[in-house]
């Protein structure tokens, strides 16, 4: 059955009780319709093989809480005894597009997905509270920041029903029509598969039971729109390029008292000048002259606050070697930093005064030690 069907049908007036009858009234009244027109008792009466069937099929409807509850906000939402556009039983009734005005921001996509996909398939969220819809955003930060955690303010981005069509994708001033293709009911049945018949989503309408002929200039027919919120956001200590956060609660809020969606926040670190990171290490690449790694040195380095912080560097250090400076790394969350890790590299100057020049052919006379590629060759062998 179609949705069509469903609101042009008035299953309330069809047994006969009031639109806000209790269960019991419902099912009272349908035993005794169905009684009267049962068609062990009304053989060869075509009229109340059809009546029979009406009163079913509003009884499917009214006795299922969920499936009640979507038919009553359909008709709630787009009136009742409403007549679908071009189903030919005359109009009269609002526009669509007055309709669907009157509907404001609510998540139509959701709306219509009750309504015109899936069937019952979001009955039970037709009504109720309902939780808000998750967001995603983005925010970069420094490097510092994001070692120390800081309060940023981002801007979100979340989608809304288009503000021009309220949500109909339909330009205004026209409606949405019924798709021809499925009548509605947003699925098709083929047969072409011999034995079985597969039901599928409307080619034509993508399974919305709706197409749009005369698209919305400004959401080409989407229905969709975007609203974007500034807000604060607290990134925590210790996160890592393009980690993703979750912020429980920051989405969009819930309807009817429905919790809020999340916000999740993927995080972009800009890179610093001079530390870099391996988890709660901090690492940090200080030169040093030939002299120093040679002989021994105590030098000063730099930590991430800018404070200086004594290392003292072996005689016979080779370029490369890292050395750990402990507690001076990234504060965790627990307080308990990690280390600065110094990998000392060895500067070779590019222009000596002729003084420099002479005294370092001294020293390598005085050095000696032979061919230091001597074995470099032995191993290659
Ligand atoms: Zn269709
Ligand atoms: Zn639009």
């Amino acid at each position: 059955m179609s949705t069509k069907d469903w609101l042009e049908k008035d299953y309330y007036k069809i047994l006969g009780v009031s639109s806000d009858a209790k269960p019991e009234e419902i099912k009272k009244a349908f035993r005794k319709l169905a009684r009267e027109n049962h068609p062990d008792a009304n053989q060869h009466n075509p009229e109340a093989e059809r009546k029979f069937k009406e009163i079913s099929e509003a009884n499917d409807v009214l006795s299922d809480p969920a499936k009640r509850k979507e038919y009553d906000e359909a008709r709630r939402l787009l009136g009742v005894g409403f007549r679908f556009p071009g189903s030919g039983s005359g109009g009269g009734g609002p526009s669509m597009d007055d309709l669907f005005r009157n509907v404001g921001d609510s998540n139509l996509g959701d709306i219509f997905g009750g309504l015109f996909g899936g069937g019952g398939r979001r009955a039970s969220q037709a009504r109720g509270p309902r939780r808000g819809h998750d967001i995603e955003g983005e925010v970069t930060i420094d490097f510092v920041q994001a070692v120390e955690g800081a309060t940023v303010s981002m801007q979100t981005v979340s989608e809304t029903a288009c503000p021009t069509c309220h949500g109909t994708g339909a330009r205004p001033g026209t409606a949405p029509q019924v798709c021809r293709a499925c009548q509605g009911s947003g699925m098709q049945t083929s047969t072409s598969g011999g034995m079985f018949s597969i039901s599928e989503p409307c080619e034509v309408c993508h399974g919305r039971g709706l197409v749009i002929e005369d698209p919305c200039p400004t959401c080409g027919g989407s229905g969709r729109g975007r609203s974007t919120r500034t807000m604060q956001v607290r990134i925590p200590v210790g996160v890592t390029d393009g980690q993703r956060i979750r912020l429980t609660g920051k989405g969009s809020p819930g309807e009817n008292s429905g919790a809020a969606g999340d916000l999740y926040v993927t995080v972009h670190v800009r890179p610093h000048p001079v530390f870099a990171r391996k988890g709660k290490q901090l690492t940090v690449k200080v030169p040093v002259t030939f002299a120093e790694a040679a002989l021994g040195a105590e030098i000063d380095v730099p930590t991430l606050g800018g404070q200086k912080v004594r290392l003292r560097i072996p005689a016979g250090t080779p370029s490369g070697r890292t050395l750990r400076v402990r507690g001076k790394g990234a504060p965790t969350a627990k307080g308990e930093p990690g280390d600065l890790l110094v990998t000392v590299e060895v500067e070779v100057p590019k222009a000596l005064n002729s003084e420099a020049s002479d005294a370092l052919r001294a020293y390598a006379e005085l050095a000696g030690g032979g061919d230091p590629r001597a074995k470099l060759f032995e191993d290659a062998r």
